[in-house]
């Protein structure tokens, strides 16, 4: 067992909370999502969590047994939870509101959603507590997302772009479809959304876990040399007029580049930090036990 508050404390210096402002991101989509529901989220949330948008969010029993991690509060991730969590667990995600981009080969996705309020309920009154890390989990010079994805591709790093996002690195000569079957593997999906050339002699990669479909990102990254660009998504499958425009640019963009570009799903990109760092670098810590929930679905 391990206080929360302790844990709480010791998380929040190694992912220097202190040093951000306000998540750039979720700063503006919690409001924003939390407005249309019946929920009063400023209640809800811990005073620190409204102001910072990373950090502890529900504040459960004082001591925590077991750490489960996730990326998303999805309706499974949180009902799986509350079944298996005992009063002080602690749920860790990457993000505080669940973002479905879209299937590629399926559904277009919602968007950002707000955690149902009944699951709320239910996770105060079992005592169980939620804390996410963000923007400051994506650039941790540790175990950033990005950065458990060059290590998982073998690559080196040699630059960043996209804001310190994004990494570009180096790796031992490779080509589109082997580097497309490798991405399969790693994240553990179906399928890999592409678009761009089909390329041989690929040695200069740019990641980006997450939301990389950023025309301005890609630019960047191509002056930078990348052969190859992998990110969460490479596209915006946002079932709205947002959305759509976006595809309908990035289609115009993917005529010009000379990249590879392949999509691994915004969930499963973010998620490969959990199980590659943060499991080990947890339990070694704390001792506690810590448990992975994959989704069932990545492409959502
Ligand atoms: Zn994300
Ligand atoms: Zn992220």
């Amino acid at each position: 067992m391990v206080l929360l508050e302790r844990l709480e404390q010791d998380l929040s210096k190694f992912f220097r909370l202190n040093d951000f402002g306000p998540d750039p991101a979720f700063s503006r989509f919690i409001p924003a999502v939390y407005e249309k529901t019946d929920l009063d989220w400023k209640r809800e949330f811990e005073p620190e969590f409204t102001e910072r948008f990373n950090g502890l969010m529900i504040r459960g029993g004082v001591e925590v047994g077991k750490i489960f991690l996730a990326v998303f509060p999805t309706e499974p991730i949180l009902e799986r939870f509350l079944e298996e969590g005992k009063r002080g667990d602690l749920l860790f995600m990457h993000h505080p509101i669940t973002m479905e981009c879209g299937d590629p080969r399926g559904d277009w996705g919602r968007g950002f959603i707000p955690i149902p309020t009944p699951l709320i309920r239910s996770i105060r009154e079992k005592g169980l507590s939620i804390y996410t890390c963000h923007h400051p989990l994506d650039v941790h010079r540790e175990v950033g997302t990005s950065l458990a994805i060059v290590e998982a591709l073998g690559g080196n790093v040699i630059d960043s772009f996209f804001n310190e996002c994004g990494l570009i690195c180096e790796l031992d000569e490779t080509d589109t479809d082997s580097l497309i079957q490798q991405a399969e593997e790693i994240f553990d999906i179906p399928y890999v959304d592409f678009e761009g050339q089909k390329r041989e002699n690929i040695r200069r990669i740019a990641v980006v876990a997450g939301c990389g479909d950023k025309i301005s990102a890609m630019k960047e990254a191509e002056k930078k040399g990348a052969q190859a660009y992998l990110s969460g998504e490479i596209h915006c499958h946002i079932d709205n007029e947002y959305g759509r425009t976006r595809y309908r640019e990035m289609m115009a963009y993917i005529r010009e580049t000379s990249m590879s570009l392949i999509g691994v799903s915004h969930a499963a990109s973010e998620y490969l930090v959990k199980k590659t760092r943060i499991k080990g670098w947890l339990e070694h810590r704390y001792g506690l036990e810590c448990v992975l929930v994959p989704q069932v679905k990545w492409w959502m």
